[in-house]
């Protein structure tokens, strides 16, 4: 009983940046859930790996390159997903950049590049899935906001205006969606170990004062996403709408 409550089998995923990191953790959680999962990538890198681990699990994998902030390329991954596993039930929408820079020197390009992949296109992808899934009656999207969707963070303005942005999105949504059959809901990740994080654990300061600031005592995982990300996507959540559920060693309760 408890294990249908949060299986996917049957259930066919587009995981946005799911080359490497807590993308490619939430694919392969997906696939051990028995979703069949589009791997996708703004590149080769990892891809082989992620593809391999999701077929590994026992589920299909269908791999794409494409770069999000062009609204084609939006398109083409939501069509792809559809022609090659059948249907989109589950969108996450994980594919994200992070620039740093002190807000006064800040610079147009930076803005504009972290809106555009960080919120922009989370809302093109939402809007094409979301007329799958109204059509079909169902479906469940999770979008990956941050603990600067609460914070202001240090140093990366246009980051937490776009994480900002994605949580209020996801309200706005689940509020035209919920009576549709439809979950639109937010997973805020805190301190991970991944390329998103690299300039801060190289930073023997900060990645001290994150870490001492830790209650759980460590960094996070892509594996640490995997759960939250099955149970959003699954019948166990299905009266769960517009809640933004933060994972993050309990940094938020301090
Ligand atoms: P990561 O840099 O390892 O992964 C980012 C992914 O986004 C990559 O797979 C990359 O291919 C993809 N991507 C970036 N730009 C793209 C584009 N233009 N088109 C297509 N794909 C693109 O970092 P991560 O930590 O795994 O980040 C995943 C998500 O989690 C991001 O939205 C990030 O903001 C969020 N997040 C991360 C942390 C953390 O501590 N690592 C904390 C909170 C939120």
């Amino acid at each position: 009983m408890a294990f249908d409550l949060f299986s996917l089998k049957g259930k066919n995923a587009l995981v946005t940046g799911s080359q490497v990191g807590l993308g490619a953790g939430i694919a392969v959680g997906f696939a051990q859930a028995g979703a069949n999962v589009v791997v996708h990538g703004i590149d080769n890198n990892g891809i082989d790996d992620v593809c391999a681990a999701v077929q590994a699990a026992g589920a299909r994998a269908a791999r794409i390159i494409a770069d999000v902030s062009s609204a084609q390329a939006c398109e083409d991954l939501v069509e792809f997903t559809v022609r090659e596993l059948g249907s989109i039930d589950i969108l996450v929408n994980n594919a994200g950049i992070i620039r740093r820079a002190p807000a006064a020197e800040f610079s147009a390009k930076d803005w504009a590049d972290v809106l555009e992949v960080n919120l922009t296109a989370v809302f093109r992808l939402c809007q094409l899935a979301g007329r799958r899934m109204l059509n079909q009656g169902s479906g469940k999207i999770i979008n990956i906001a941050s603990l600067l969707a609460f914070q202001g963070g240090v140093t990366v303005p246009s980051y937490a205006a776009a994480k900002g942005g994605v949580a209020q999105l996801t309200k706005a949504l689940a509020n035209e969606w919920a009576s549709k059959g439809i979950n639109v809901n937010a997973i805020a990740p805190g301190y991970m170990a991944t390329n998103n994080t690299a300039a801060l654990r190289a930073d023997p300061v900060r990645s001290r004062q994150i870490l001492e600031r830790i209650p759980a005592g460590r960094w996070g995982t892509p594996q640490d996403l995997a759960g939250t990300a099955v149970f959003l996507a699954s019948a166990a959540s299905d009266y769960v709408h517009g809640h933004v559920l933060v994972v993050d060693g309990a940094w938020m309760a301090r």
